[in-house]
């Protein structure tokens, strides 16, 4: 268990899916939070009416993550309404299951845009206002290092190049005692892969556990990388899958 008592957090793409539950979970330890949305409005004051009704203030800002100038700018508006920032969580994503003979430099872009560069953007807005001892959690794959289907080859790459920025990241800012780590989800039951859909029925039989991940069980992941007991680490790639790709 963490306590984030007095933390300032912010959590891109905070309004559905495993984004809302690390929200929640961080606040329920005590942490005032951010999050960012691309369109769902109605999802994002959701979550952050659930923040307030537990004690914690909590912001949503409108926020493009794939347009670099607008993640900056997000990043300093929610520091600036949370009174500063001591965690970053790099959620939001979009993945494109497409054979590379059906892909296209679009979804490639699309992908790459807010998968990496918006965590780049993200991060280079977010050094100068983070606290020291802070921390930078990015959500990637297991697909950054392990491919069981057809059709994720430049999803997989956005998350293996964001676990490449990490490593970098957690040497850079070591000296500030800034915690860089990602944590890397297998198959988790969101609107971006639903358990009962057409996808799912080809991957639950490669999950060791038989089923897919709960965004609460990425959120206690995330909730523990941010807080006091995961002080010793850094740079790491923390897979979360069920077993999915041992
Ligand atoms: P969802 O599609 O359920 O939720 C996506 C969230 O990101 C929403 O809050 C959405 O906002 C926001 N978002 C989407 N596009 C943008 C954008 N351009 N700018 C800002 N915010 C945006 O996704 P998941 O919860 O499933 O995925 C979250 C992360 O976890 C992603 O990085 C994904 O790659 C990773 N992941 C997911 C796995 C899974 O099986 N679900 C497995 C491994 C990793 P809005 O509500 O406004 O649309």
């Amino acid at each position: 268990m963490s306590n984030l008592t007095g933390k300032k957090a912010l959590v891109t793409g905070g309004s559905r899916g495993i984004g809302a539950a690390i929200a929640k979970r961080l606040a329920a330890d005590g942490a005032d939070v951010a999050i960012t949305y691309a369109g769902n409005v109605t999802a994002a004051e959701a979550v952050v009416a659930a923040i307030e009704a537990d004690g914690r203030k909590a912001h949503a800002f409108q926020a493009d993550g794939s347009d670099t100038d607008a993640q900056a700018a997000v990043v300093q508006r929610a520091a600036a309404a949370l009174g500063g920032l001591d965690i970053l969580v790099h959620n939001a994503g979009v993945a494109n299951f497409a054979p590379i003979a059906d892909d296209s430099i679009a979804q490639y872009q699309r992908q790459f845009g807010l998968n990496v560069d918006g965590v780049f953007a993200g991060t280079l807005a977010a050094v100068p206002l983070l606290s020291d001892g802070g921390r930078i959690i990015i959500i990637g794959s297991v697909n950054a290092h392990s491919m069981p289907t057809a059709g994720g080859a430049v999803y997989g790459a956005t998350k293996a190049a964001v676990a490449g920025l990490a490593r970098g990241w957690a040497r850079d800012l070591g000296s500030r005692g800034i915690l860089v780590n990602v944590v890397q989800p297998g198959p988790v039951d969101t609107d971006l892969n639903p358990a009962d859909g057409d996808f799912a029925k080809m991957l639950v039989p490669l999950i060791a556990l038989g089923r897919y991940g709960r965004v609460e069980e990425v959120a206690a992941l995330t909730a523990f990388l941010a807080g006091d007991e995961a002080s010793f680490i850094t740079g790491a790639t923390i897979d979360i899958d069920g077993g999915f790709s041992i």
